[in-house]
């Protein structure tokens, strides 16, 4: 990378500008996005005399059938050479420090001293000023170098710091996952990246989307290409993404799991053509594609018909429990969508209720009539038993699952999960023992549902702590526990303001607060920034319950208990 420092004045940077000689890189500028007020601001700024931060070009020589082009890319300025430009123009009237106080906010000494330019445009100025402005002196810094990347590189480190958002940056870096998630979430800045349609008309984009869609589009991409509905279930938080990116420089855009992702979205797209319920939220759109990859293979298309009125149904049930907060579509998932977690449990917990719902609403025939459970069945089995065997309790990786018939076929057992049971391939109880095993497994079943009666709230289905011999996956949280069950609500008022949190992967998240705590005490200090007993503090709502009741009445029923 080759360096200059020059400087150059106003005028001559809108003359390049006029003569389109500085260009920008879509692919790693965002759109203009400063506020009029901001862009006034600067304008001021320069005809107060005040220095300007250095700005940074891309010098690019380009040798075309014999000819050669020149021209300055913006790396870093480009949100002050369009308000200098606009001013220029005269489409820009500058504040009055006193009669736009309201907006201009600028401290008492600018109020006080004389602004000839108040509320004028370029065309209002004296003479004096007009040359004022046109005279200031711009420090560049040119950097010529042959390696985009370079550049691209330099770009990221200049906006570091910096309010460009998280995806922004990451657009900006080399290679293949870059190009993958360009391609099918889409820029509009950028004409080669239209985007596939899944991501411009089936998913809801926000209407200043600055990125969202391809984050999303990024988190798909990493819970398919990781097999996620196979068991390999990862967190896709920010910093989760940034570190997908980074590990996935050598991506390769043209391995078979692009083409299956692609033709995934493609039947999502033809499944919810002309549908007209509202887009679908970035967790659903995440669930959809998941199911389809499990719904692709192993059956014949009848459930295509089926589809949207399945979903349409899921999303009835759903929104009637997120009213109510009760039911297991409020515990097993409405719940879940409230924290915004980006946790791998969360996850995988919201998609094992979405697949068990949407399995018995579109209830799909399998293509081989010999294979015994589908992709699908094998799933829903899979982590409604939290992952491990039924015959020895340790955990089975995907790979080696097999499904066991509880009342065994041959005396009219049917192929439904109901009647399944995961076990390792050594394990599969057969003969006599699978008589035993379905007595044990039956009874088991009873315990369970008898404890969901006694105290729903208190039921944690997929817990991966069970100890391998407690072979039943269902238990109760334990007496004297730090906290309330994952999907507890919480509240606190403090110094006249509510403070609302959820229970969310054993810790209090706060909404508006960045991080977690792992006790109310931890919470309390947060808010209050002192020390305090935070049992004292919260109220909670536990899952499935409509009573707010003080966090450590809820304690002491435990201990109690
Ligand atoms: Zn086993």
């Amino acid at each position: 990378m080759e360096i200059k420092s020059e400087t150059i004045t106003v005028r001559d940077l809108l003359e390049l500008k006029k003569s389109n000689m500085l260009t920008v890189n879509p692919e790693y500028q965002r759109a203009a996005v400063w506020t009029e007020s901001q862009e006034k601001k600067l304008i001021d700024s320069v005809m107060r005399c005040y220095p300007l931060p250095l700005f940074y070009f891309h010098h690019k020589v380009r040798n075309i059938a014999g000819m050669q082009s020149e021209g300055l890319e913006i790396i870093d300025g480009q949100q002050r050479i369009n308000a200098l430009y606009k001013f220029g123009e005269s489409a820009l009237k500058l504040f009055d420090p006193v009669k736009d106080d309201k907006t201009a906010r600028f401290p008492n000494f600018i109020k006080d001293s004389p602004c000839p330019w108040a509320r004028c445009d370029f065309l209002g100025l004296t003479g004096d000023l007009k040359n004022r402005f046109l005279d200031t002196v711009i420090f560049m810094v040119k950097v010529s170098t042959d390696v985009e990347d370079e550049a691209r590189d330099l770009f990221i480190r200049l906006q570091a710091g910096l309010p460009l958002n998280a995806q922004e940056k990451r657009d900006a870096w080399p290679g293949g996952f870059t190009e993958l998630v360009l391609h099918f979430g889409g820029k509009q800045e950028i004409p080669r990246y239209p985007g596939h349609d899944f991501f411009r008309h089936v998913v809801k984009k926000n209407a200043r989307d600055r990125g969202e869609g391809r984050q999303l589009c990024a988190q798909i991409c990493m819970l398919f290409f990781e097999s996620a509905a196979q068991g390999n279930w990862i967190d896709i938080g920010t910093q989760d993404v940034d570190d997908y990116y980074y590990r996935n420089l050598g991506f390769d855009t043209n391995a078979p799991g692009v083409t299956r992702l692609s033709q995934i979205l493609d039947l999502a797209v033809q499944l919810f053509a002309g549908q007209t319920s509202p887009k679908l939220k970035a967790y659903e759109a995440i669930h959809i594609v998941l199911l389809l990859d499990s719904l692709l293979d192993d059956y014949t298309r009848s459930w295509h018909a089926n589809f949207i009125g399945a979903y349409d149904t899921f999303k009835a049930k759903a929104a009637h429990a997120k009213k109510e907060q009760v039911g297991e579509y409020w515990t097993e998932f409405g719940a879940w969508t409230q924290t915004q977690s980006a946790g791998a449990r969360t996850i995988q917990r919201r998609h094992a209720f979405f697949v068990k719902e949407m399995l018995r609403e579109l209830n799909p025939v399998l293509l081989d009539p010999m294979r015994i459970f589908g992709e699908l069945e094998r799933e829903i089995v899979y982590y409604r038993d939290g992952k491990q065997c039924a015959v020895c309790g340790q955990p089975i990786r995907w790979p080696d699952l097999e499904i066991h018939h509880v009342e065994e076929h041959q005396t009219g057992g049917q192929t439904v999960v109901e009647n399944a049971a995961p076990v390792h391939k050594d394990c599969h109880p057969k003969g006599q023992q699978a008589v035993e095993f379905k007595a044990r497994f039956l009874a088991r079943k009873r315990q369970q549902e008898e404890a969901k009666q006694i105290r729903p709230h208190l039921v944690l289905p997929y817990d991966d702590s069970d100890s391998p011999d407690d072979a039943a996956p269902v238990r109760l949280q334990p007496a004297g526990s730090r906290l309330p069950p994952e999907g507890t609500r919480c509240r606190f008022t403090y110094a006249a303001n509510e403070y609302r949190g959820t229970i969310a992967e054993g810790r209090i998240e706060i909404e508006e607060m960045p991080g977690s705590y792992g006790s109310f005490s931890a919470a309390s200090g947060a808010v209050s920034q002192t020390a305090r007993n935070g049992w004292m503090d919260w109220e909670i709502l536990l899952p499935g319950s409509d009573d707010w009741l003080p966090a450590n009445i809820w304690r002491n029923s435990l201990m109690d208990g």
